[in-house]
């Protein structure tokens, strides 16, 4: 089976060329007196790959959770295949929680520490989501979830727990679980970090393969040769903004900020 979601053909959005899948314009977020956001603006073209960088505390994972509505900002536009939210306007409760649940259900997000249920097996990991938010046929979503697991090497894995599984083993059922849910967009928030260095290589290639197969990601990572590598573009965060952004053989070998090249120099 292929990790390749069924996408709709909506004219002029797909390839390189056309509208963004996502747009988000003028995040902000502030955490008490602490200004975390201060204005981000990115865009994703569809089938394309964004790889957000920059140093620890630069806003990087709240604008993940911005994206989906985790963290809903204070004010800011997202717009994603054609769904405007805009948090800045004055909506009522119930409406604001309506438009949450639209940009939550339009992604899926893999996080560093995993996060699966550790009393579910890993089918039910996998499924709860289809079945329970999706409302999805439960035999459907088993045979979508085992097909999956197939595909990453665990169809053995199937009716274990997490703690019976290595990191690496939990991380690719963790990037099972957002497939699943065949999102529109997939997030990933330092997938690897919290891996052994020796199976760091076997999640970014599964990451590699969707990217190829026209998966549109953004990714939250200090992996520089899998940016290099998937990215077709790079944002640079420090401070609650993007600073600089560029196509990876740009903004990697010749950055024009001067916050940007130091921030290379310190990790090359
Ligand atoms: P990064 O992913 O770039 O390391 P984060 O988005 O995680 O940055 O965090 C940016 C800043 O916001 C940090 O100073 C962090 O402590 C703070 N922060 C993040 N989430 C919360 C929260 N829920 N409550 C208070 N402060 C937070």
């Amino acid at each position: 089976m292929s990790l390749t979601p069924d996408r709709p053909s909506v004219p002029g959005s797909t390839g390189g060329t056309g509208v963004p899948l996502l747009r988000a314009t003028g995040l902000r977020k502030a955490f008490g007196e602490l200004e975390v956001l201060k204005g981000v603006d990115l865009q994703v073209r569809r089938g394309k790959v964004l790889v957000l960088i920059g140093p620890s505390g630069s806003g990087k994972t709240t604008v993940l959770r911005s994206l989906n509505a985790l963290t809903p900002p204070d004010s800011g536009v997202i717009e994603l295949d054609g769904d405007r939210v805009d948090f800045g306007a004055d909506v009522a409760p119930r409406a604001r929680a309506a438009e949450r649940a639209r940009l939550r259900d339009a992604s899926g997000m893999v996080f560093q520490h995993y996060n699966l249920f550790p009393h579910k097996t890993v089918l039910e990991n996998v499924i709860e989501g289809p079945v329970v938010v999706q409302r999805r046929p439960r035999d459907a979503a088993i045979a979508d979830a085992e097909a999956l697991l197939a595909r990453v090497g665990l169809e053995s894995k199937r009716d274990v727990y997490p703690f019976q599984l290595s990191g690496g083993q939990q991380q690719r059922v963790g990037i099972v679980r957002a497939l699943a849910l065949k999102p529109k967009l997939l997030l990933f928030d330092e997938p690897t970090s919290a891996l052994d260095p020796e199976i760091v290589g076997d999640v970014l290639s599964i990451m590699s393969e969707l990217a190829h197969e026209d998966w549109t990601m953004v990714v939250v990572t200090h992996e520089l040769s899998f940016a290099r590598e998937v990215a077709d573009e790079v944002a640079f965060l420090d401070g609650g903004v993007v600073v600089e952004r560029g196509a990876p053989a740009d903004l990697f070998t010749a950055p024009r900020e001067p916050r940007t090249r130091e921030f290379l120099n310190r990790l090359l």
